[in-house]
């Protein structure tokens, strides 16, 4: 089996290299044939020199004219070649004294080099190069340049690539995929694409082998969507094999909270929270994907599932993707929940090791009802007394496993031996496109809050060019004087939290040298969770008029008085993040707007994003834009988490397939387990135990 044949049997791989290759995420023979090239070279054919472009990469065969080392700003040796159609220039910077003497004036040589402008003629930049005695050598197929890394370099993985193909030749890898959804869709069988996507032949179609819409590639995504999907169909199967809390209570502290609300769910909500209460009846664990876009008010609707949950006997678990977002809930479920009686405990991975300690103890013995955290609440050592409900907010931020992780904190019922899951209820500000949610979340049901509570206007959303900065700062002012409270976001392109920090510290000292009345506080990514907290909460209770954040204030933090942003570098951000941010704003009853502070000249991409913004308030419609522009990958947050780890598909490019995509592997789940099993070991192989034990 090449699924499980480890790539230490190959040739020239010893312990040293078989682990970096295994930070390739190499590890089987298979896995070298899935590893794919992510361009091509056309080492196939000879051009003559007379016909080259600039930015062409192109074998040459040509004669030494004249050879000579200048010395001009660097040195540099300047091979002078031609093929009687035309002639070059090849330039050194580096080269050895036996360089200089081997080009000797008609001397013969095959070279490979991007062509480019030079002072006086064409040129390429340290060619490969070799001396030619007799004929040229080239390439039978296109050269393929592979995602490699340090001390893995091309020569090793296009080696291990001609031996894992030889092995597909004498011991065909299994073709799951049944002939007539092959031929229906034009693919190629598994080995053929597996060759291709390889080694094109001369002649092929680079451009779509590289944008992933050759035949070939498309086959292979095909089939790992399938078992992508397949993976989660089984997943939801086997986790409803499975018993859950039966949560069926009177309702009697749910009913206390509404009551200790100011304000009447809407329609939608309640809606939702009916779903998520007769779900949670049943016995069977609940799988719900709850949307809502930003400030739709998902927040009650999981505190009043919670409420049922701690009312019929169980614990709570609710966890958020970044600290700040997870203090907040705290504060919000502590405010709601201590009133009534109900104990709700903390549990993040910057607690001390003695805090840790107590709190996982008071989880474990049941001490605390409603536990409120971060990533910290996945650990092994977290052990639940009697967890009822999971609640996963932002849940894009949480990879598929991550949730298996939770999933898996069920118990063993001690009388029948099958195990107890807790309810699931997840909630994402990010609108799902219906295609993306078919297969990214093939495993749930799916609630939507589609209505804002009312009073809400909509954000109105303005574009200004930073030069004018000046004004942005006088309508800060303005919105200051009249009781509201304004965000400014700094973002900058660069990951590192220390400089988008120091920005941050930059845009403070100018807010304070122009506003020098008003009271202006700085939240980033490098305060300790318990500085931010003070700031944010200062913020909160009207403390401060200004917020400069960095965009660690992204999702979910709540201050409805607050009712004008101003994003700087707004052309650098995505659609999602943007709607993210803005969504910061109109939450209260106050008419709220926007500034989308930019750095002229706009890409043309970056004016698409702009005006998005500035015409939709609609999260669907603004996921739907990002989806088209900037892929699945991103809008699902799969970057950071690696949620729907694929090898080769990208749920974006390759949404027109999703269709078809349910429909064959719905197929084959009721007609051919055998497929479905080989599938799933093919392409999550490992991760199976997370998939329900398949
Ligand atoms: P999100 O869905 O983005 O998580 P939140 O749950 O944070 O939104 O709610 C946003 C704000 O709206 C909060 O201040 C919350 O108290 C308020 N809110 C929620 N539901 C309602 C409602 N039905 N009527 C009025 N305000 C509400
Ligand atoms: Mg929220």
């Amino acid at each position: 089996m090449l699924e499980s044949t480890p790539v230490t049997t190959f040739k020239g791989v010893g312990a040293a290299v078989a682990e970096k290759l295994a930070g390739l995420g190499i590890k089987s023979v298979q896995d070298v044939l899935f590893h794919l090239p992510f361009r091509y070279q056309d080492r196939t054919q000879l051009s003559p020199v007379g016909g080259l472009r600039p930015g062409v990469e192109a074998v040459i065969s040509v004669e030494v004219v004249l050879a000579d080392v200048v010395i001009r700003r660097r040195r540099s040796l300047m091979v002078r070649v031609a093929d009687g159609t035309g002639s070059l220039m090849l330039r050194f910077f580096h080269f050895s004294q036996k360089q200089v003497e081997q080009f000797k004036p008609g001397t013969k040589l095959q070279c490979f080099g991007e062509v480019r402008r030079g002072p006086g003629m064409l040129e390429i930049v340290h060619p490969e190069y070799r001396l030619q005695t007799q004929g040229v050598a080239l390439q039978e197929t296109l050269t393929p340049f592979y995602p490699a890394t340090e001390g893995v370099q091309q020569p090793t993985l296009r080696k291990l690539s001609d031996q894992a193909l030889d092995l597909l030749d004498q011991n065909e890898l299994l073709d799951y995929l049944p002939a007539k959804f092959l031929q229906q869709g034009n693919m190629p069988d598994l080995a053929a694409a597996l060759r291709i996507a390889h080694r094109p032949p001369p002649g092929a179609d680079v451009e779509a082998l590289m944008s992933g819409m050759h035949p070939a590639l498309r086959r292979l995504a095909f089939e790992e969507l399938i078992a992508h999907r397949l993976g989660l169909r089984l997943l939801r199967v086997e986790a409803q094999k499975n018993t859950a809390p039966m949560v069926n209570p009177k309702g009697t502290l749910a009913q206390q909270l509404l009551a200790s609300l100011s304000f009447n769910l809407t329609g939608a909500q309640q809606r939702v929270f009916q779903d998520v209460a007769e779900d949670m009846k049943t016995g069977a664990p609940m799988l719900r994907l709850v949307q809502g876009d930003v400030g739709a008010g998902k927040t009650i609707v999981a505190a009043l599932a919670a409420a049922n949950a701690v009312e019929a006997g169980y614990q709570v678990a609710l966890m958020a993707p970044t600290e700040i977002l997870a203090e907040q809930h705290l504060l919000n479920f502590s405010e709601w929940f201590e009133p009534m009686g109900v104990s709700v405990g903390w549990l993040s991975g910057k607690l001390r090791v003695a805090q840790r300690r107590n709190a996982i103890e008071a989880v474990a013995m049941g001490h605390q009802r409603i536990v409120v955290g971060t990533h910290a609440l996945f650990q092994q050592d977290v052990e639940f007394l009697e967890l009822g409900l999971a609640i996963i907010d932002e849940q894009h931020r949480f990879g598929v496993h991550q949730r298996m992780a939770l999933r898996n904190k069920g118990a063993v019922d001690e009388k029948s031996g099958a195990l107890s899951l807790p309810h699931q209820l997840i909630m994402t500000a990010t609108p799902i496109p219906r295609t993306l949610a078919m297969t990214a979340y093939a495993d749930l049901d799916c609630s939507i809050i589609d209505e804002l509570p009312p009073g809400r206007k909509p954000v109105q959303t303005v574009a200004v060019e930073s030069g004018r900065r000046g004004e942005v700062v006088q309508r800060v002012g303005q919105a200051v004087d009249a009781g509201r409270q304004v965000y400014w976001v700094c973002t900058l392109i660069e990951e590192s939290e220390s400089l988008q920090a120091e920005a941050a510290e930059d845009t403070v000292a100018m807010l304070n040298d122009m506003l020098p009345d008003k009271r202006i506080g700085l939240v980033h990514g490098r305060l300790k969770s318990a500085e931010k907290d003070a700031i944010m909460q200062s913020f909160k209770s009207c403390e401060l008029d200004l917020l400069v954040a960095t965009t660690v204030i992204e999702v979910g933090v709540d201050v409805p008085n607050a009712s004008l942003m101003v994003i700087e570098n707004a052309e650098r951000l995505g659609l999602s993040q943007l709607h993210q941010l803005r969504g910061r704003v109109g939450r209260g009853s106050a008419q709220s707007s926007c500034i989308l502070l930019y750095q002229a000249p706009l890409s043309q991409n970056a004016k698409e994003r702009i005006s998005i913004m500035r015409k939709t308030n609609d999260g669907f419609v603004i996921a739907q834009k990002d989806l088209e522009i900037r892929g699945a990958g991103e809008v699902l947050g799969t970057r950071q988490t690696g949620l729907a780890e694929f090898r080769i598909a990208e749920l974006g490019r390759d949404a027109d397939m999703l269709d078809d995509v349910s429909d064959v592997a719905d197929a084959l789940l009721s007609n051919s387990p055998k497929r479905v099993q080989g599938l799933i070991r093919r392409w999550i192989g490992e991760e199976k135990k997370d998939y329900g034990g398949v």
